[in-house]
């Protein structure tokens, strides 16, 4: 943790990114980054103002104690040394911390009417919940949620259930939506403060329960947008634009030469086709996307050859449940294999039985 830099609080980029969701036009207010996903990765491209108030200090945050102090130190695999467990008075301390920091704050998703449930995420593990919608006027009492969303509770479980704790415990606090009818956006990630420690997992959990196989490819690709964005062990998020960075800057902060999003470019987004892509790190067009898709078989549709970084999302969830692609993946799958990491995230969905998930992924060649 750079000394001298405060955690920021979550309230303007949280609120942002629900009233994108809310007005179904992803991308037009005010998120710099809000990567048009289909399945967008809602980030914040600009460093943000510490806030007036107090926020956390930066040692409250379970994601720091996974990370290296200095980016220098990086190595992959990431996390290897197992987390010390925190006591239950430690995480009820932690969680209190995170509250009253304004991380989980009503006011942030009130307004949209969208959010259903927030919960913090503590290590790996689910918190009761920090928010839940309450009934309002004219609501559908069926629809509405009182306790708990039990949705987005399964959501997180479809999602744990073949992770292992290192690679989630980056999330710190986990959402789901109700979208409005024309939205097509599943789930998101935001980083909620300038370190990039801070990590929310937004989940469409109407979409969800209407198609788990799709869920948890959408969990998968979201998580790995987590993963390969650790701050200092993946990404230097110092680093202010694509100016003196000399691996890849993706709005958010530059990799580091041991990161997984640079080996990944390193190997199969050569020099001549990373110039056709966006310098400021966004997805660019659609069909830019359709067009490389058509030239090459390697890809998982036309939404994974928009840029690297979805690529290696997209690939990564048909890697983990074995979905059935084009043989020109090969090289990618095998990509993956070599890390234990990834290969054991795996087997453990084949173990469950998740093997050979359906996809909607549309194919490219
Ligand atoms: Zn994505």
């Amino acid at each position: 943790m750079t000394a001298g830099r405060t955690r920021t609080i979550a309230s303007p980029l949280m609120a942002v990114a629900f009233a994108t969701i809310a007005a179904c036009s992803p991308g037009t207010v005010g998120v710099e980054a809000a990567r048009s996903d289909r399945i967008p990765t809602t980030t914040s491209a600009e460093p943000v103002d510490p806030p007036d108030d107090s926020p956390p200090p930066d040692d409250t945050l379970p994601s720091d104690d996974t990370l290296p102090s200095d980016d220098s130190e990086a190595q992959l695999p990431p996390s290897s040394e197992p987390e010390v467990p925190l006591t239950q008075d430690e995480i009820d301390e932690l969680v209190a911390e995170l509250t009253a920091g304004g991380f989980c704050d009503a006011d942030d998703v009130r307004d949209e009417g969208i959010v259903t449930a927030m919960h913090f995420v503590v290590q790996g593990r689910l918190q009761a919940p920090c928010y839940v919608d309450q009934p309002g006027e004219g609501d559908e009492p069926a629809d509405v949620v009182v306790d708990d969303d039990p949705r987005l509770v399964a959501a997180w479980e479809s999602l744990v259930a073949v992770t292992p704790n290192e690679l989630v415990s980056d999330i710190s606090l986990l959402a789901g939506f109700e979208p409005c009818s024309t939205c097509d956006t599943l789930a998101f990630v935001t980083i909620l403060d300038e370190d990039s420690t801070f990590f929310l997992l937004a989940v469409d959990v109407v979409a969800g329960e209407d198609d788990p196989d799709e869920l948890r490819l959408t969990m998968m690709h979201e998580l790995s947008h987590v993963f390969t964005q650790r701050s200092g062990e993946q990404l230097d998020v110092s680093a202010l634009g694509a100016a003196g960075c000399d691996t890849f800057y993706n709005g958010n902060g530059c990799f580091t030469d041991d990161s997984y999003i640079w080996a990944w470019i390193q190997e199969f987004w050569p020099p001549e086709i990373r110039d056709t892509l966006p310098a400021d790190g966004t997805v660019g067009t659609e069909d830019e996307g359709v067009d490389r898709c058509e030239l090459d078989a390697g890809y998982t549709g036309s939404y994974a050859a928009r840029h690297p970084e979805e690529d290696f999302a997209e690939t990564f969830s048909a890697y983990v449940y074995d979905v059935e692609v084009d043989p020109a993946l090969g090289a990618k799958f095998a990509f993956f294999d070599r890390f234990p990491e990834f290969a054991s995230i795996r087997e453990r969905a084949r173990d469950l039985g998740f093997a050979g998930t359906e996809s909607n992924f549309d194919g490219c060649g």
